[in-house]
């Protein structure tokens, strides 16, 4: 994958951790500036600063995806510093409550809902208005495998992450003809540390999952990563509108 984005500026939002910090540590090695954007100043100054350690080039945003000022003005700094937004990662989520519906309180919806539906809502606006200035560019939500099939346990989760395709799928459309690409991955089990919350004091039944998935291990943040730097690159310029499965069958 090196060089594969050579000059480009790429935006990675919750990438203090995980998913978001491996996409940012692949575009990086992919040639792109990353701006590494999160609400948690630690894990997004350690990730900027990981970038730097390898040689890349990186600069640390702290943002709340879920106010519109901040991520209006994440972008409007992205432009200012390097003049242009080339590829978009919107991966900032939470898993909320692990209970069915009857146990899960109303205002856990209210915060899923806003951190990852509203929190891609916003960035895709201010996102497509600047690639729209600029003649186009590739943007990568971080769906779910819960964003395709139900869970019984997370019905906040899945709702919001269903409803982060049918965002993918009608921007992706909407704003094909100008050069704009918008792609989901939609993971199953990934080893970060929201996968140990949706386990935790249960290390049986994360037995029981992992000997259950497609390939019987749970993904890596990397595998995840690659395929978001590709979703970017113009290896994939063929790609937009789909919902990808990473390490599952839905
Ligand atoms: P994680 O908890 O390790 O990382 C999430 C990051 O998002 C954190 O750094 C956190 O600070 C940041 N964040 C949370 N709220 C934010 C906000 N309001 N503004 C800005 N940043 C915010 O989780 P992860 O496993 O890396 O998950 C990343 C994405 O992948 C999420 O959207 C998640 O739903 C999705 N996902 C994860 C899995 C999995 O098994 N781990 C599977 C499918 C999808």
């Amino acid at each position: 994958m090196t060089g594969v984005l050579e000059g480009k500026v790429a935006l990675v939002t919750g990438a203090g951790a995980g998913i978001g910090r491996a996409a940012a540590l692949a575009f990086a090695a992919a040639g792109a500036h990353v701006v590494v954007a999160d609400i948690d100043e630690e894990g997004g100054a350690a990730t900027a600063q990981a970038i730097a350690q390898s040689g890349g080039e990186a600069n640390f945003e702290r943002v709340d995806v879920t106010n519109a000022a901040d991520v209006n003005a994440l972008i409007a700094r992205t432009v200012e510093q390097f003049g242009r937004l080339d590829c978009a990662h919107n991966n900032a989520g939470v898993l909320g409550t692990v209970a069915p519906l009857i146990d899960s309180p109303d205002d856990n919806f209210d915060r899923v809902m806003d951190v990852n539906v509203k929190g891609v809502w916003l960035c895709l606006k201010a996102e497509i208005r600047q690639m729209l200035t600029q003649g186009g560019g590739a943007i990568v939500n971080t769906a779910s495998s819960a964003g395709v099939k139900g869970s019984p346990t997370l019905p906040a989760y899945s709702a919001s992450k269903h409803a982060v395709v049918g965002l993918t799928k009608s921007v992706a459309l909407a704003y094909a003809r100008d050069g704009i690409r918008v792609n989901a991955v939609c993971p199953g089990y990934v080893d970060t540390d929201l996968l140990d919350r949706l386990f935790a004091g249960e290390p049986e039944r994360k037995e029981r999952e992992r000997l259950g998935t497609l390939l019987g291990r749970f993904g890596s943040a990397e595998e995840i990563a690659a395929t978001v730097v590709w979703l970017c690159s113009d290896a994939a310029s063929l790609m937009t509108a789909h919902a990808l499965p990473v390490g599952t069958v839905v």
